[in-house]
């Protein structure tokens, strides 16, 4: 390859990390956050004033990404003579110019609100709507930051999309943003849910709900959140409020929960047992309400050596009772092993792991 093709293609994988941020890059302290800790000042302390900084910053650094690649280019490829830009190729020229003018817009716009203590920052104005006519945003912000301070705060979500609830604000922070509503004026809706039988990082089960924040006060612009449905009852305790559930989301309050609708779909990948000819189905000894469902039969290993034993009885438990017998046998505080160990029987205490469970038809 070209070294113009390397250095093309390496600066769009470093763009795209700087910008989107994975877990690894963050890890590795290449945030935004982490570079300019010192000119950020603490979190902690000030988080308004932190995240007025570090939105600003954010947007001046992610401006910068066209002009660096030029200047990159011009010792990439220097055969191009794109150091002297008006020798140029009219193509690079073009790009040169407005990458410049990104870059000086976004200087101009960070320049603005700068000006009078911040007082023209999105975040500053959007505080200025919860002040009381005689105060400030000032105010506000003080008000946010004493309740950041407390340990007992809610707080969610990637570095992203941060969902922090304190005990009067509801708040989303994102890259560039930061929402923020009062508690007694907004209304939280469940709006839509996701459900992943393996996040990537925890390896286990995951609901993902969204709710909509609206507010009574007509300035302030509706946002939404996201949050695991297992924070889902912290949250409403720390809201004092309902949440409005429009959708008619099930919401999965528990590792055990989540975890049966992951049972259930891995279940459904499994071979189906035919029922012999005459055999009825009896209710499930479990619920006594639906019919028995399951069968165990060995079938992960075919050849018959492993842990997995023989199982002899008849369908005698509904898929549910059976998920919720596996769960209740696993590990509550290890959940990534889950769906790869082994129960015994609830019958004949013959093991078997979830390739075995076969539904009945
Ligand atoms: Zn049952
Ligand atoms: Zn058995
Ligand atoms: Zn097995």
């Amino acid at each position: 390859m070209d070294p113009e093709a390397c250095f093309t293609l390496a600066y769009a994988a470093f763009s795209l990390c700087f910008v989107f941020t994975p877990s690894e890059v963050r890890s590795a302290g290449l945030t935004v956050q982490h570079l300019f800790s010192e000119w950020l000042g603490s979190e902690d302390l000030r988080f308004i004033q932190h995240h007025i900084r570090r939105s600003t910053l954010t947007l001046l650094l992610h401006c910068c990404l066209p002009l660096g690649y030029y200047v990159g280019m011009c010792f990439a490829s220097p055969e191009q003579n794109l150091l002297y830009v008006h020798q140029a190729p009219a193509g690079w020229q073009l790009y040169f110019s407005v990458s410049l003018a990104v870059l000086l817009v976004s200087c101009v716009l960070a320049l603005h609100w700068s000006r009078r203590g911040w007082e023209n920052h999105p975040i500053c104005r959007a505080l200025s709507t919860h002040a009381q006519p005689q105060s400030s945003w000032r105010a506000v912000a003080s008000s946010i930051n004493t309740e950041f301070r407390r340990i007992d705060k809610f707080s969610s979500g990637c570095q992203s999309a941060r969902v922090i609830v304190t005990d009067t604000w509801v708040m989303k922070v994102s890259t560039y943003s930061l929402h923020v509503a009062l508690h007694q004026d907004c209304h939280l809706t469940v709006t839509d849910s996701r459900q992943h039988s393996l996040s990537p990082e925890l390896n286990a089960p995951v609901q993902i709900l969204t709710i909509s924040v609206a507010s009574l006060n007509p300035r302030v612009q509706p946002f939404h959140i996201r949050l695991k449905s297992t924070e889902y009852l912290e949250l409403q305790e720390k809201l004092h409020a309902p949440i409005r559930n429009a959708a008619n989301v099930v919401i999965h309050l528990t590792m055990s929960e989540l975890f049966l609708e992951t049972f259930k779909t891995y279940v459904k990948m499994n071979a189906v047992y035919k029922c012999p000819s005459g055999q009825e189905l009896e209710p499930c000894i479990g619920c006594m309400q639906a019919s028995a469902g399951v069968k165990l039969l060995r079938l992960c290993q075919a050849d018959g050596d492993g842990e997995c034993q023989e199982c002899f009885c008849r369908p005698m438990w509904c898929l549910t009772c059976m998920g919720k017998w596996f769960a209740s046998r696993q590990d509550q505080q290890q959940p990534e092993t889950w769906l790869s160990s082994r129960v015994p029987c609830p019958t004949c205490r013959a093991k078997f792991c979830i390739l075995d469970v076969c539904s009945v038809e």
